[in-house]
């Protein structure tokens, strides 16, 4: 698939790697367990949504945006990231917060939250579950006018949850082509492919950038928000608008789109028993720091499918390791308990 056309602006300038996980994979005993280093993406701190910002931000600038303004849960990887790519752009940047889990906003708070203040959000206003389609508008239109009669107002540029908008989605289109041209270069051909389900961008942008290039690699997805239906419903919706934009014919099949949500827990970034020992287990067997929102969780499900059989011995599956480690720092006493020990 040809995206040259699609302006973008390069945060990685290298492919991330693909490395074997020797221990876990003998741990298990079953398939070999790869991972996609998405993690070692650009700008602070890495992470899964660099590669969006690739397609967003060189649409914010060819728009002639001098604000960003965009949205994300309070621990939002995708709020640190935005934030970090519009400094480098020298646009200014304003973060509109969901509390999804009511009273989980602390100014305070660590992880990335603290990476907010740090990176110098222009502003920061929270929400409680379910307020940011009100809140959006008032705060683009309250960017838009002058605070002085003498000054302009300022040319915003919104980016919804996720950067997962069929352009954010591109992002992922172009890795799903690195990753087919590496397999190729190292002579490697996976089975599975298993990531994390959540705004969906990753996902579908995926099922697009395979399908586009004639791949039958399957992809699991592991959910982090919401029930099996629901999530297989908006991935493929979006993979349907992604497919469209970047010109692919003919229609995504239902069927390719698999969404399991067994190890979503209680909820969105609520930690589950399953999370902690994925995160403990790849931290002490392979010194990969996993994140407790997204990787953790889908992780804990590769982990549970492998017992369970679904892939065989001897078989190849790659897990995307989509990034989040700065969330890591606000959920220590979550991992480790108090006094933090363990
Ligand atoms: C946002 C995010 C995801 C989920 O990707 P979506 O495109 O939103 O589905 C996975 N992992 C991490 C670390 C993220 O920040």
């Amino acid at each position: 698939m040809d995206l040259a056309r699609f302006p973008r602006r390069r945060y990685t300038p290298w492919p991330t790697p693909i490395e074997k996980l020797a221990h876990l994979s003998r741990e298990l005993g079953g398939p070999e367990i790869y991972l996609k280093r998405d993690d070692l993406l650009g700008l602070a701190g890495g992470g899964s949504k660099t590669r969006k910002l690739e397609f967003l931000m060189a649409d914010a600038l060819a728009r002639g945006a001098d604000t960003i303004i965009t949205v994300g849960a309070v621990q939002s990887n995708h709020c640190r990231l935005t934030l970090a790519a519009a400094i480098k752009e020298g646009l200014k940047c304003r973060l509109l917060l969901e509390e999804r889990v009511p009273g989980s906003y602390r100014p305070e708070a660590s992880g990335n939250n603290f990476l907010y203040r740090l990176l110098g959000a222009e502003q920061i206003r929270v929400v409680a579950a379910g307020g940011l389609n009100a809140a959006l508008p008032e705060m683009v239109s309250e960017a838009a006018s002058p605070a002085h009669k003498s000054q302009e107002g300022r040319r915003t540029y919104v980016i919804p949850v996720g950067g997962s908008t069929p352009l954010g989605a591109l992002g992922y289109v172009a890795c799903a082509q690195e990753l087919l041209s590496q397999c190729f270069d190292l002579g490697l051909q996976f089975d599975h492919l298993v990531c994390t389900s959540g705004s969906a961008g990753t996902h579908a942008g995926l099922l697009v950038g395979l399908l586009g290039n004639s791949s039958r690699l399957p992809i699991t997805g592991i959910n982090v928000s919401r029930p099996r239906a629901e999530q297989e419903a908006i991935v493929h919706t979006l993979a349907e608008q992604t497919a469209e934009l970047a010109g692919l014919r003919g229609a995504v099949p239902r069927e390719t789109v698999l969404c399991l949500d067994e190890w979503l827990g209680p909820g969105y970034s609520l930690p589950t028993a399953a999370m902690i020992e994925a995160v403990k287990l790849l931290a002490r067997l392979e010194g990969i720091l996993l994140d407790p929102v997204y990787t953790g969780k889908a992780m804990a499900g590769l982990l549970e499918l492998v017992k369970r059989g679904q892939f065989a011995k001897g078989e190849k599956v790659l897990f995307l390791h989509t990034g989040g480690s700065p969330a890591l720092y606000a959920y220590q006493q979550a991992i480790l308990g108090n006094p933090g020990l363990g």
